[in-house]
């Protein structure tokens, strides 16, 4: 299990999931404010986080 965060481009909301790597490009995110399903991955802000590590 992992832990992704996504923003909703239409209320700005911003969301936590948690799900198994590799279901994420699959599954149908909704986002739980406004139901929409324009959400958008913050995943470059992790990647970011561990290269600064290395
Ligand atoms: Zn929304």
């Amino acid at each position: 299990m992992g832990e992704y965060e996504f923003e909703c481009r239409v209320c700005k909301k911003i969301f936590t999931l948690f799900m198994r790597v590799g279901e994420r490009a699959k599954a149908s995110i909704r986002c739980p404010g406004c139901g929409g399903e324009d959400v958008e991955p913050l995943m470059q802000a992790f990647v970011a986080r561990t290269a600064r590590k290395s």
